[in-house]
């Protein structure tokens, strides 16, 4: 296992600059998250949705924290390049059952722009769910563009780069068990080499 303070080829690879959230910070973390949701949602029937592929790690730690048993389902959209580059959000992942009637948890990695988000709840909106709300690990509220309604957050975050716990660089470093700041720019020159 990987930890903070060792080297690694993926770590070689580009620019793992710091660790800003370690493995057990974010256990305990997701330990406090899960025993909230818990407590929120006793006696009631709960989907929980993780948005692929960076919110997997996390949803699967999140409902193994739960007091009860959940539905949990995936959707994944188009990938995030940027705010003024998104031009369409595109769900490229459906859920596979029906949220009509039903309470749904809607579990992110990060909330940026909210763009990305402010799409999806719209289309579960349309579903109507019995409730909606959003549990994030990570919130970036300084490049918010829309506002959206987040119920849980695990961190707040500033605008620096993230990867780790199921956030990548161009499909690597999500297997990361911490959340660190990189180097974008090394990590690019060195993936293109
Ligand atoms: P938004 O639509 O809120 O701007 O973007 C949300 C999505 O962009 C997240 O679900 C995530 O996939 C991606 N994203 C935003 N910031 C970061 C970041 O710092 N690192 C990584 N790896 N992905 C990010």
């Amino acid at each position: 296992m990987i930890t903070s303070g060792e080297t690694s080829d993926r770590e070689l690879l580009g620019g793992i600059r710091k660790v800003i959230f370690d493995q057990l910070t974010i256990e305990n973390r997701v330990c406090q998250m899960g025993l909230e949701v818990s407590r929120d949602y006793a006696g009631k029937e709960l989907v929980v949705v993780g948005i692929l592929k960076g919110a997997f790690i996390f949803t699967c730690d999140l409902v193994r924290q739960l007091s009860f048993s959940v539905e949990p389902d995936f959707m994944a959209v188009s990938c995030y390049n940027g705010a003024t580059q998104v031009e369409e959000v595109k769900i490229t992942l459906d859920l596979q059952k029906e949220i009509t009637g039903k309470h749904v948890l809607v579990v992110e990695d990060i909330v940026d722009t909210g763009l990305t988000l402010n799409y999806l709840l719209r289309i579960l909106r349309e579903r109507k769910p019995a409730s909606l709300e959003v549990c994030t690990l990570l919130d970036r509220p300084e490049l918010r563009l829309i506002e959206i309604p987040i119920r849980y957050a695990g961190f707040q975050v500033d605008q620096e780069y993230l990867v780790g716990y199921g956030l990548d660089f161009r499909d690597h470093y999500r297997d990361l068990p911490f959340v660190a700041t990189m180097n974008v720019e090394s990590a690019k020159a060195n993936s293109n080499s």
